[in-house]
Protein backbone atom coordinates (compact mmCIF):
# COMPACT_ATOMS: atom_id res chain seq x y z
CA UNK A 1 0.00 0.00 0.00
CA UNK A 2 1.26 3.55 -0.64
CA UNK A 3 2.29 5.61 1.83
CA UNK A 4 0.53 8.59 0.49
CA UNK A 5 -3.31 9.38 -0.21
CA UNK A 6 -4.19 8.90 -4.40
CA UNK A 7 -7.50 9.09 -5.87
CA UNK A 8 -9.15 5.44 -7.34
CA UNK A 9 -6.80 5.58 -10.36
CA UNK A 10 -3.75 5.68 -8.20
CA UNK A 11 -2.81 9.07 -8.73
CA UNK A 12 -1.10 11.45 -5.72
CA UNK A 13 -3.89 13.74 -4.68
CA UNK A 14 -2.50 16.27 -2.58
CA UNK A 15 -5.87 17.55 -0.78
CA UNK A 16 -9.50 15.23 -0.58
CA UNK A 17 -10.68 17.10 1.98
CA UNK A 18 -11.56 20.41 -0.08
CA UNK A 19 -13.59 20.60 -3.05
CA UNK A 20 -12.47 22.99 -5.98
CA UNK A 21 -14.17 25.92 -5.77
CA UNK A 22 -14.67 29.26 -7.88
CA UNK A 23 -14.41 32.15 -5.48
CA UNK A 24 -15.03 36.00 -6.70
CA UNK A 25 -13.79 36.66 -3.47
CA UNK A 26 -12.44 36.05 -0.03
CA UNK A 27 -14.83 33.83 1.83
CA UNK A 28 -16.68 30.28 2.00
CA UNK A 29 -19.60 30.51 -0.87
CA UNK A 30 -18.54 29.71 -4.15
CA UNK A 31 -19.46 27.06 -7.17
CA UNK A 32 -18.07 23.86 -7.19
CA UNK A 33 -17.00 22.86 -10.51
CA UNK A 34 -17.57 20.05 -12.65
CA UNK A 35 -13.91 19.38 -13.34
CA UNK A 36 -13.56 18.01 -9.76
CA UNK A 37 -13.69 14.35 -10.63
CA UNK A 38 -12.74 13.52 -7.02
CA UNK A 39 -15.29 15.71 -5.06
CA UNK A 40 -18.08 13.64 -8.20
CA UNK A 41 -15.79 10.55 -7.45
CA UNK A 42 -16.58 11.04 -3.46
CA UNK A 43 -20.05 11.82 -3.63
CA UNK A 44 -20.80 9.09 -6.44
CA UNK A 45 -18.85 6.00 -4.51
CA UNK A 46 -20.75 7.05 -1.21
CA UNK A 47 -24.27 6.76 -3.30
CA UNK A 48 -22.89 3.32 -4.34
CA UNK A 49 -21.68 1.81 -0.71
CA UNK A 50 -24.16 -0.37 0.09
CA UNK A 51 -24.80 -3.66 -1.88
CA UNK A 52 -28.21 -5.35 -1.40
CA UNK A 53 -28.79 -6.70 2.45
CA UNK A 54 -29.55 -9.84 2.63
CA UNK A 55 -32.85 -11.13 2.82
CA UNK A 56 -32.52 -13.38 5.56
CA UNK A 57 -29.86 -13.77 7.31
CA UNK A 58 -28.23 -9.82 7.27
CA UNK A 59 -27.17 -9.37 10.63
CA UNK A 60 -23.90 -11.07 11.34
CA UNK A 61 -20.74 -11.41 12.86
CA UNK A 62 -17.95 -13.19 11.50
CA UNK A 63 -14.41 -14.85 12.06
CA UNK A 64 -11.62 -16.99 10.86
CA UNK A 65 -10.06 -19.98 12.35
CA UNK A 66 -9.58 -23.93 11.41
CA UNK A 67 -11.17 -26.86 11.10
CA UNK A 68 -9.37 -30.37 12.71
CA UNK A 69 -9.56 -33.78 11.55
CA UNK A 70 -9.72 -35.80 14.98
CA UNK A 71 -10.77 -39.12 13.82
CA UNK A 72 -10.12 -40.76 10.44
CA UNK A 73 -13.41 -41.07 8.79
CA UNK A 74 -12.01 -42.96 5.47
CA UNK A 75 -14.51 -45.74 6.40
CA UNK A 76 -17.57 -43.30 5.72
CA UNK A 77 -15.83 -40.87 3.28
CA UNK A 78 -13.26 -40.15 0.77
CA UNK A 79 -13.22 -36.47 1.56
CA UNK A 80 -9.58 -35.98 1.66
CA UNK A 81 -10.31 -32.76 4.63
CA UNK A 82 -11.77 -35.52 6.98
CA UNK A 83 -9.42 -38.26 5.93
CA UNK A 84 -5.75 -37.25 8.06
CA UNK A 85 -6.24 -37.09 11.86
CA UNK A 86 -4.61 -33.74 12.75
CA UNK A 87 -4.72 -32.59 8.93
CA UNK A 88 -6.44 -28.68 9.58
CA UNK A 89 -8.05 -26.38 7.15
CA UNK A 90 -8.80 -22.82 7.00
CA UNK A 91 -12.44 -22.20 7.67
CA UNK A 92 -14.67 -18.64 7.57
CA UNK A 93 -17.55 -18.76 9.95
CA UNK A 94 -20.53 -16.08 9.95
CA UNK A 95 -23.24 -16.28 12.85
CA UNK A 96 -26.24 -14.57 12.31
CA UNK A 97 -29.67 -14.00 13.04
CA UNK A 98 -32.24 -14.65 9.90
CA UNK A 99 -35.37 -12.57 10.27
CA UNK A 100 -33.60 -8.81 11.53
CA UNK A 101 -32.23 -6.55 9.59
CA UNK A 102 -28.60 -5.68 9.60
CA UNK A 103 -28.91 -3.09 12.13
CA UNK A 104 -30.99 -5.09 14.56
CA UNK A 105 -30.65 -6.44 17.98
CA UNK A 106 -28.37 -8.97 18.38
CA UNK A 107 -30.28 -10.72 20.78
CA UNK A 108 -33.44 -10.61 19.41
CA UNK A 109 -35.32 -14.22 19.24
CA UNK A 110 -34.30 -15.48 16.32
CA UNK A 111 -32.66 -18.82 15.02
CA UNK A 112 -29.28 -18.47 14.40
CA UNK A 113 -27.38 -19.24 11.12
CA UNK A 114 -24.24 -21.02 11.02
CA UNK A 115 -22.91 -19.99 7.27
CA UNK A 116 -18.84 -22.36 7.51
CA UNK A 117 -17.01 -22.39 4.38
CA UNK A 118 -14.13 -24.94 5.14
CA UNK A 119 -11.20 -23.91 2.72
CA UNK A 120 -9.83 -27.94 2.08
CA UNK A 121 -7.25 -28.91 -0.05
CA UNK A 122 -9.28 -30.13 -2.90
CA UNK A 123 -11.73 -27.02 -2.98
CA UNK A 124 -14.28 -25.35 -0.93
CA UNK A 125 -16.40 -26.90 1.36
CA UNK A 126 -19.72 -24.84 3.15
CA UNK A 127 -22.00 -25.92 5.75
CA UNK A 128 -24.98 -23.89 6.00
CA UNK A 129 -26.71 -24.65 9.25
CA UNK A 130 -28.53 -23.60 12.06
CA UNK A 131 -28.53 -23.17 16.23
CA UNK A 132 -31.75 -25.75 15.76
CA UNK A 133 -31.32 -29.25 14.41
CA UNK A 134 -35.04 -29.00 12.69
CA UNK A 135 -36.63 -26.66 10.47
CA UNK A 136 -40.37 -24.64 10.41
CA UNK A 137 -41.02 -26.28 6.97
CA UNK A 138 -40.50 -29.53 4.44
CA UNK A 139 -41.52 -28.17 1.64
CA UNK A 140 -39.24 -25.33 0.13
CA UNK A 141 -42.13 -23.08 -1.81
CA UNK A 142 -43.38 -22.64 1.53
CA UNK A 143 -39.89 -20.80 2.37
CA UNK A 144 -40.74 -17.21 1.78
CA UNK A 145 -44.25 -16.81 3.19
CA UNK A 146 -42.55 -18.46 6.68
CA UNK A 147 -39.94 -15.33 6.14
CA UNK A 148 -42.33 -13.01 5.93
CA UNK A 149 -44.77 -13.95 8.28
CA UNK A 150 -41.74 -13.74 10.70
CA UNK A 151 -40.59 -9.96 9.48
CA UNK A 152 -42.88 -6.99 8.93
CA UNK A 153 -46.25 -6.32 8.23
CA UNK A 154 -46.59 -5.38 5.32
CA UNK A 155 -49.09 -2.49 5.72
CA UNK A 156 -47.87 -1.59 9.08
CA UNK A 157 -44.08 -2.17 8.92
CA UNK A 158 -44.11 -3.42 12.55
CA UNK A 159 -43.42 -7.37 13.74
CA UNK A 160 -46.80 -8.76 13.99
CA UNK A 161 -47.98 -11.37 16.05
CA UNK A 162 -50.79 -12.27 14.94
CA UNK A 163 -49.22 -12.68 11.36
CA UNK A 164 -46.37 -14.90 12.72
CA UNK A 165 -48.92 -17.38 14.38
CA UNK A 166 -51.65 -17.14 11.52
CA UNK A 167 -48.44 -18.65 9.50
CA UNK A 168 -47.61 -21.27 11.99
CA UNK A 169 -51.20 -22.24 12.52
CA UNK A 170 -51.57 -23.08 8.93
CA UNK A 171 -47.95 -24.22 8.07
CA UNK A 172 -48.29 -26.73 11.71
CA UNK A 173 -45.43 -28.84 10.59
CA UNK A 174 -43.22 -26.06 12.50
CA UNK A 175 -44.57 -27.59 15.77
CA UNK A 176 -41.40 -28.80 16.64
CA UNK A 177 -38.64 -25.66 14.86
CA UNK A 178 -41.36 -23.51 17.35
CA UNK A 179 -40.11 -25.62 20.76
CA UNK A 180 -36.72 -24.73 20.08
CA UNK A 181 -37.57 -20.94 19.14
CA UNK A 182 -39.31 -20.11 22.16
CA UNK A 183 -37.02 -22.17 25.05
CA UNK A 184 -33.64 -20.85 26.13
CA UNK A 185 -31.52 -21.39 23.02
CA UNK A 186 -33.58 -18.72 21.21
CA UNK A 187 -31.77 -16.11 22.95
CA UNK A 188 -27.82 -17.02 23.15
CA UNK A 189 -26.36 -15.32 25.27
CA UNK A 190 -22.65 -15.96 23.16
CA UNK A 191 -21.86 -16.95 19.95
CA UNK A 192 -19.07 -19.07 21.37
CA UNK A 193 -21.56 -20.54 23.16
CA UNK A 194 -24.16 -22.14 20.32
CA UNK A 195 -24.40 -25.60 18.80
CA UNK A 196 -24.97 -25.79 15.22
CA UNK A 197 -26.73 -28.55 13.30
CA UNK A 198 -27.01 -29.14 9.26
CA UNK A 199 -30.56 -30.21 10.10
CA UNK A 200 -30.50 -31.73 6.55
CA UNK A 201 -29.28 -34.86 5.81
CA UNK A 202 -26.69 -35.21 3.88
CA UNK A 203 -24.20 -38.13 1.78
CA UNK A 204 -20.98 -38.96 2.77
CA UNK A 205 -19.70 -41.01 0.03
CA UNK A 206 -16.76 -43.18 -0.85
CA UNK A 207 -14.73 -43.62 -4.48
CA UNK A 208 -16.29 -47.38 -4.35
CA UNK A 209 -19.62 -45.95 -4.94
CA UNK A 210 -20.91 -46.82 -1.49
CA UNK A 211 -22.39 -44.12 0.61
CA UNK A 212 -24.20 -43.10 4.08
CA UNK A 213 -26.77 -40.63 5.06
CA UNK A 214 -25.21 -38.34 7.57
CA UNK A 215 -26.49 -35.41 9.82
CA UNK A 216 -23.86 -32.47 10.86
CA UNK A 217 -23.92 -31.76 14.79
CA UNK A 218 -20.93 -28.85 16.15
CA UNK A 219 -21.54 -28.66 19.85
CA UNK A 220 -19.59 -25.79 21.65
CA UNK A 221 -17.14 -26.70 24.33
CA UNK A 222 -18.09 -25.28 27.22
CA UNK A 223 -21.79 -25.98 26.35
CA UNK A 224 -24.31 -23.86 25.34
CA UNK A 225 -25.17 -20.19 27.44
CA UNK A 226 -28.42 -18.41 27.39
CA UNK A 227 -30.39 -15.11 28.41
CA UNK A 228 -33.53 -15.56 30.29
CA UNK A 229 -35.63 -13.10 27.92
CA UNK A 230 -35.66 -10.22 30.42
CA UNK A 231 -32.14 -10.08 29.96
CA UNK A 232 -32.11 -10.90 26.38
CA UNK A 233 -34.27 -7.68 25.84
CA UNK A 234 -32.63 -5.86 28.17
CA UNK A 235 -29.09 -6.16 26.64
CA UNK A 236 -30.94 -5.47 23.13
CA UNK A 237 -31.53 -1.86 24.67
CA UNK A 238 -28.17 -1.09 26.08
CA UNK A 239 -26.48 -2.92 23.49
CA UNK A 240 -27.61 -4.23 20.42
CA UNK A 241 -24.21 -5.58 19.08
CA UNK A 242 -23.46 -7.33 22.24
CA UNK A 243 -23.02 -11.08 20.29
CA UNK A 244 -20.72 -9.60 17.92
CA UNK A 245 -18.76 -7.61 20.40
CA UNK A 246 -18.23 -10.92 22.65
CA UNK A 247 -16.97 -12.99 19.43
CA UNK A 248 -14.83 -9.98 18.18
CA UNK A 249 -13.05 -9.31 21.87
CA UNK A 250 -12.79 -12.68 22.95
CA UNK A 251 -10.68 -13.75 19.66
CA UNK A 252 -8.86 -10.38 20.19
CA UNK A 253 -7.77 -11.69 23.53
CA UNK A 254 -6.71 -14.93 22.28
CA UNK A 255 -9.93 -16.46 23.82
CA UNK A 256 -10.34 -18.62 21.28
CA UNK A 257 -13.90 -20.35 20.83
CA UNK A 258 -14.01 -24.19 19.79
CA UNK A 259 -16.54 -26.51 18.58
CA UNK A 260 -16.59 -30.18 18.76
CA UNK A 261 -18.01 -31.47 15.35
CA UNK A 262 -19.97 -34.86 15.20
CA UNK A 263 -21.46 -36.72 12.67
CA UNK A 264 -25.01 -38.89 13.08
CA UNK A 265 -24.16 -41.89 10.37
CA UNK A 266 -27.28 -43.55 8.51
CA UNK A 267 -26.91 -46.76 6.14
CA UNK A 268 -29.15 -45.99 3.44
CA UNK A 269 -30.95 -49.40 3.91
CA UNK A 270 -32.43 -47.92 7.35
CA UNK A 271 -33.48 -45.29 5.46
CA UNK A 272 -36.13 -47.20 3.74
CA UNK A 273 -37.47 -48.46 7.01
CA UNK A 274 -36.35 -46.04 9.60
CA UNK A 275 -39.25 -44.36 11.72
CA UNK A 276 -39.07 -40.79 10.71
CA UNK A 277 -38.59 -39.62 7.06
CA UNK A 278 -34.76 -38.99 6.82
CA UNK A 279 -35.40 -36.40 4.11
CA UNK A 280 -37.95 -34.43 6.49
CA UNK A 281 -36.09 -31.75 8.20
CA UNK A 282 -38.62 -31.10 10.80
CA UNK A 283 -37.64 -34.39 12.38
CA UNK A 284 -34.22 -35.05 14.34
CA UNK A 285 -32.52 -38.43 14.12
CA UNK A 286 -32.91 -39.48 18.17
CA UNK A 287 -28.81 -39.68 19.72
CA UNK A 288 -30.07 -43.59 20.85
CA UNK A 289 -30.55 -44.54 17.18
CA UNK A 290 -27.84 -42.80 15.79
CA UNK A 291 -25.05 -41.77 18.27
CA UNK A 292 -22.74 -38.80 17.64
CA UNK A 293 -19.52 -39.74 15.67
CA UNK A 294 -16.87 -36.99 16.18
CA UNK A 295 -15.14 -35.96 13.03
CA UNK A 296 -13.08 -32.80 13.92
CA UNK A 297 -12.51 -29.53 15.86
CA UNK A 298 -12.96 -26.30 15.04
CA UNK A 299 -11.46 -23.17 16.52
CA UNK A 300 -11.86 -19.52 15.34
CA UNK A 301 -8.92 -17.99 16.06
CA UNK A 302 -8.59 -14.39 13.49
CA UNK A 303 -10.87 -11.71 13.70
CA UNK A 304 -11.77 -10.21 9.55
CA UNK A 305 -9.22 -7.30 9.00
CA UNK A 306 -12.27 -5.50 7.03
CA UNK A 307 -15.83 -6.28 7.83
CA UNK A 308 -16.96 -5.65 4.46
CA UNK A 309 -14.38 -7.53 2.36
CA UNK A 310 -14.24 -10.74 4.74
CA UNK A 311 -17.81 -10.95 5.99
CA UNK A 312 -20.44 -9.15 4.24
CA UNK A 313 -18.84 -10.28 0.83
CA UNK A 314 -18.97 -13.75 1.76
CA UNK A 315 -21.12 -16.28 0.07
CA UNK A 316 -22.08 -19.74 1.37
CA UNK A 317 -24.09 -22.40 -0.36
CA UNK A 318 -25.14 -26.02 0.93
CA UNK A 319 -23.69 -26.50 -3.23
CA UNK A 320 -20.64 -25.80 -2.37
CA UNK A 321 -19.21 -29.64 -2.17
CA UNK A 322 -15.98 -31.65 -2.40
CA UNK A 323 -15.82 -35.02 -3.28
CA UNK A 324 -16.61 -37.22 -0.69
CA UNK A 325 -20.01 -35.32 0.35
CA UNK A 326 -22.55 -35.44 -1.25
CA UNK A 327 -26.67 -34.30 -1.40
CA UNK A 328 -29.60 -35.95 -0.58
CA UNK A 329 -32.92 -35.93 -1.56
CA UNK A 330 -34.21 -33.84 1.19
CA UNK A 331 -36.26 -30.96 -0.79
CA UNK A 332 -35.50 -28.03 1.25
CA UNK A 333 -31.79 -28.96 0.64
CA UNK A 334 -32.27 -29.35 -3.17
CA UNK A 335 -33.83 -25.90 -3.26
CA UNK A 336 -31.06 -23.98 -0.86
CA UNK A 337 -28.44 -25.31 -3.34
CA UNK A 338 -30.25 -23.20 -6.03
CA UNK A 339 -31.31 -20.25 -4.09
CA UNK A 340 -28.26 -19.36 -2.43
CA UNK A 341 -25.93 -18.67 -5.06
CA UNK A 342 -29.15 -17.07 -6.66
CA UNK A 343 -28.70 -14.86 -3.77
CA UNK A 344 -25.13 -14.08 -4.40
CA UNK A 345 -24.91 -13.45 -7.55
CA UNK A 346 -28.16 -11.39 -7.35
CA UNK A 347 -26.28 -9.92 -4.27
CA UNK A 348 -22.46 -9.38 -5.38
CA UNK A 349 -22.38 -10.57 -9.06
CA UNK A 350 -22.26 -13.11 -11.23
CA UNK A 351 -18.22 -13.96 -10.23
CA UNK A 352 -18.47 -13.78 -6.48
CA UNK A 353 -16.60 -16.97 -6.29
CA UNK A 354 -13.55 -14.48 -7.18
CA UNK A 355 -13.89 -12.46 -4.17
CA UNK A 356 -11.01 -12.61 -1.67
CA UNK A 357 -13.17 -13.89 1.16
CA UNK A 358 -14.83 -16.93 -1.30
CA UNK A 359 -12.38 -18.02 -3.29
CA UNK A 360 -10.76 -21.25 -2.97
CA UNK A 361 -7.41 -21.92 -1.41
CA UNK A 362 -6.22 -24.55 -4.53
CA UNK A 363 -6.06 -23.49 -8.10
CA UNK A 364 -9.24 -23.31 -9.65
CA UNK A 365 -9.54 -24.19 -13.45
CA UNK A 366 -13.50 -23.70 -14.30
CA UNK A 367 -12.58 -22.03 -17.91
CA UNK A 368 -16.69 -22.73 -19.02
CA UNK A 369 -17.59 -20.05 -16.48
CA UNK A 370 -15.69 -16.84 -17.67
CA UNK A 371 -16.25 -13.06 -18.51
CA UNK A 372 -19.42 -11.24 -16.47
CA UNK A 373 -19.37 -8.38 -14.31
CA UNK A 374 -16.37 -7.65 -12.50
CA UNK A 375 -14.18 -10.40 -13.79
CA UNK A 376 -11.09 -9.95 -12.01
CA UNK A 377 -9.25 -12.92 -12.82
CA UNK A 378 -7.05 -13.83 -16.04
CA UNK A 379 -10.09 -15.18 -17.62
CA UNK A 380 -8.40 -18.30 -18.59
CA UNK A 381 -6.47 -16.18 -21.06
CA UNK A 382 -6.43 -17.97 -24.43
CA UNK A 383 -7.73 -21.47 -23.33
CA UNK A 384 -10.70 -22.94 -25.10
CA UNK A 385 -14.19 -21.82 -23.31
CA UNK A 386 -15.92 -24.87 -25.11
CA UNK A 387 -15.95 -28.51 -24.31
CA UNK A 388 -14.15 -31.16 -25.78
CA UNK A 389 -11.49 -29.18 -27.32
CA UNK A 390 -9.07 -30.79 -29.16
CA UNK A 391 -6.60 -27.86 -30.13
CA UNK A 392 -5.69 -27.95 -26.20
CA UNK A 393 -7.33 -30.58 -24.10
CA UNK A 394 -8.76 -29.75 -20.86
CA UNK A 395 -7.69 -32.55 -18.35
CA UNK A 396 -9.72 -34.26 -15.45
CA UNK A 397 -8.69 -35.86 -12.58
CA UNK A 398 -10.98 -38.80 -10.98
CA UNK A 399 -12.67 -38.99 -14.28
CA UNK A 400 -15.59 -41.63 -14.52
CA UNK A 401 -15.44 -41.89 -10.85
CA UNK A 402 -17.84 -40.56 -8.09
CA UNK A 403 -17.94 -37.26 -7.51
CA UNK A 404 -20.07 -34.77 -5.15
CA UNK A 405 -23.41 -35.17 -7.56
CA UNK A 406 -22.89 -38.71 -9.08
CA UNK A 407 -23.46 -41.57 -7.10
CA UNK A 408 -24.93 -44.84 -8.48
CA UNK A 409 -26.50 -46.01 -5.19
CA UNK A 410 -29.97 -44.53 -5.65
CA UNK A 411 -31.92 -45.80 -7.43
CA UNK A 412 -35.65 -43.52 -7.16
CA UNK A 413 -38.98 -44.88 -8.56
CA UNK A 414 -42.16 -43.44 -7.49
CA UNK A 415 -45.00 -40.99 -7.66
CA UNK A 416 -44.54 -37.29 -8.81
CA UNK A 417 -46.20 -35.93 -5.55
CA UNK A 418 -46.06 -32.66 -3.08
CA UNK A 419 -44.87 -32.78 0.02
CA UNK A 420 -47.54 -32.05 2.46
CA UNK A 421 -48.24 -29.90 6.12
CA UNK A 422 -50.64 -32.60 6.24
CA UNK A 423 -49.67 -33.48 10.45
CA UNK A 424 -50.20 -36.86 12.03
CA UNK A 425 -49.77 -37.48 15.39
CA UNK A 426 -46.18 -38.38 14.75
CA UNK A 427 -45.44 -34.68 13.63
CA UNK A 428 -46.21 -33.87 17.26
CA UNK A 429 -43.83 -36.43 18.75
CA UNK A 430 -40.32 -35.13 18.72
CA UNK A 431 -41.98 -31.55 19.87
CA UNK A 432 -43.39 -33.24 23.19
CA UNK A 433 -39.86 -35.43 23.90
CA UNK A 434 -38.44 -31.94 23.55
CA UNK A 435 -40.75 -30.30 26.38
CA UNK A 436 -39.70 -33.43 28.13
CA UNK A 437 -36.39 -32.67 27.79
CA UNK A 438 -36.97 -29.05 29.06
CA UNK A 439 -38.75 -30.17 31.90
CA UNK A 440 -35.22 -32.27 33.51
CA UNK A 441 -33.75 -28.42 33.33
CA UNK A 442 -34.40 -26.37 36.68
CA UNK A 443 -37.37 -23.64 35.22
CA UNK A 444 -36.96 -24.22 31.58
CA UNK A 445 -40.03 -25.39 31.24
CA UNK A 446 -41.50 -22.14 32.99
CA UNK A 447 -39.37 -19.90 31.07
CA UNK A 448 -40.41 -21.55 27.71
CA UNK A 449 -44.43 -20.41 28.83
CA UNK A 450 -43.16 -17.09 30.11
CA UNK A 451 -41.20 -16.43 26.50
CA UNK A 452 -44.13 -17.81 24.47
CA UNK A 453 -47.08 -16.38 26.43
CA UNK A 454 -44.58 -13.25 25.54
CA UNK A 455 -44.77 -12.86 22.08
CA UNK A 456 -48.73 -14.74 21.68
CA UNK A 457 -49.94 -12.37 24.04
CA UNK A 458 -48.61 -9.80 21.20
CA UNK A 459 -51.91 -11.16 19.27
CA UNK A 460 -54.52 -9.08 19.11
CA UNK A 461 -56.79 -11.83 17.58
CA UNK A 462 -58.45 -14.05 20.20
CA UNK A 463 -59.17 -16.81 17.86
CA UNK A 464 -55.97 -16.64 16.88
CA UNK A 465 -54.76 -17.01 20.11
CA UNK A 466 -57.24 -20.11 20.97
CA UNK A 467 -55.66 -22.18 17.79
CA UNK A 468 -52.47 -21.58 19.77
CA UNK A 469 -53.42 -23.36 22.52
CA UNK A 470 -55.03 -26.25 20.85
CA UNK A 471 -52.26 -25.98 18.24
CA UNK A 472 -49.77 -26.85 22.07
CA UNK A 473 -52.22 -29.09 23.42
CA UNK A 474 -51.02 -32.02 20.79
CA UNK A 475 -48.04 -30.99 21.89
CA UNK A 476 -48.82 -31.47 25.84
CA UNK A 477 -51.80 -31.13 27.42
CA UNK A 478 -50.48 -29.34 30.49
CA UNK A 479 -48.22 -27.10 28.06
CA UNK A 480 -51.38 -25.85 26.62
CA UNK A 481 -53.17 -25.07 29.65
CA UNK A 482 -50.43 -23.06 31.05
CA UNK A 483 -49.99 -20.92 27.99
CA UNK A 484 -53.16 -20.11 27.74
CA UNK A 485 -53.39 -18.92 31.81
CA UNK A 486 -49.88 -17.36 31.18
CA UNK A 487 -51.07 -15.20 27.51
CA UNK A 488 -54.49 -14.49 28.71
CA UNK A 489 -53.13 -12.61 31.86
CA UNK A 490 -51.10 -10.95 29.65
CA UNK A 491 -53.69 -9.90 27.75
CA UNK A 492 -55.75 -8.40 30.69
CA UNK A 493 -53.12 -6.94 32.61
P1 LIG B 1 -31.69 -37.16 23.99
O1 LIG B 1 -32.78 -37.49 24.93
O2 LIG B 1 -30.65 -38.16 23.68
O3 LIG B 1 -30.94 -35.85 24.47
C1 LIG B 1 -31.64 -34.66 24.55
C2 LIG B 1 -30.98 -33.66 23.65
O4 LIG B 1 -31.71 -32.47 23.82
C3 LIG B 1 -29.56 -33.31 24.06
O5 LIG B 1 -28.65 -34.11 23.41
C4 LIG B 1 -29.44 -31.85 23.62
O6 LIG B 1 -28.87 -31.73 22.33
C5 LIG B 1 -30.88 -31.42 23.46
N1 LIG B 1 -31.23 -30.29 24.29
C6 LIG B 1 -31.01 -30.08 25.59
N2 LIG B 1 -31.51 -28.90 25.94
C7 LIG B 1 -32.04 -28.36 24.84
C8 LIG B 1 -32.70 -27.16 24.57
N3 LIG B 1 -32.92 -26.26 25.51
N4 LIG B 1 -33.10 -26.92 23.32
C9 LIG B 1 -32.88 -27.81 22.35
N5 LIG B 1 -32.27 -28.98 22.54
C10 LIG B 1 -31.86 -29.23 23.78
O7 LIG B 1 -32.30 -36.56 22.68
P2 LIG B 1 -33.05 -37.24 21.49
O8 LIG B 1 -32.07 -37.37 20.42
O9 LIG B 1 -33.86 -38.41 21.88
O10 LIG B 1 -34.05 -36.06 21.14
C11 LIG B 1 -34.96 -35.52 22.09
C12 LIG B 1 -35.25 -34.12 21.66
O11 LIG B 1 -34.04 -33.36 21.82
C13 LIG B 1 -35.59 -34.00 20.17
O12 LIG B 1 -36.95 -34.14 19.94
C14 LIG B 1 -35.07 -32.67 19.81
O13 LIG B 1 -36.07 -31.69 19.95
C15 LIG B 1 -33.97 -32.39 20.81
N6 LIG B 1 -32.67 -32.46 20.17
C16 LIG B 1 -32.30 -33.59 19.50
C17 LIG B 1 -31.20 -33.58 18.71
C18 LIG B 1 -30.86 -34.76 17.87
O14 LIG B 1 -30.18 -34.59 16.86
N7 LIG B 1 -31.27 -35.97 18.23
C19 LIG B 1 -30.32 -32.40 18.63
C20 LIG B 1 -30.74 -31.32 19.46
C21 LIG B 1 -31.90 -31.36 20.15
P3 LIG B 1 -27.42 -31.15 22.12
O15 LIG B 1 -26.52 -32.14 22.78
O16 LIG B 1 -27.26 -31.09 20.66
O17 LIG B 1 -27.35 -29.84 22.79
Amino acid sequence: MPSFYTSAEGSPYPDPTTSVQFRNGPGVGGLVLLQDSQLIETLAHFNRERIPERVVHAKAAGAYGEFECTHDCSDITSASFLNTVGKKSDVLLRISTVGPERGSADTTRDVHGWGMKIYTDEGNQDFVCNNIPVFFVRDPIKFPSLNRSHKRNPQTNLADSDMFWDFHLGNPEGIHALMHLFNDRGTPASLRHINAYSGHTYKFTKEDGSFKYVKLHLKAQGGTKNFDAQTATKVAGENPDFLTQDLFEAIEQGNYPKWDVFVQVMEPKDAETYKWNVFDMTKVWPHKDYPLRQIGRLTMNRNPQNYFTDIEQAAFSPSTMVPGIAPSADPILQARMFAYPDAARYRLGVNYQQLPTNRAKVPVYAPYQRDGYMNFSDNYGADPNYVNASLKPTTFKNAGKVTSTITEHEKWAGEVSSFTSQMGPEDYEQATALWNVLGQQEGHQDRFIGNLAGHLSGAKNASIRSRVYEYFSYVDKDLSARLRDATEAKVAA
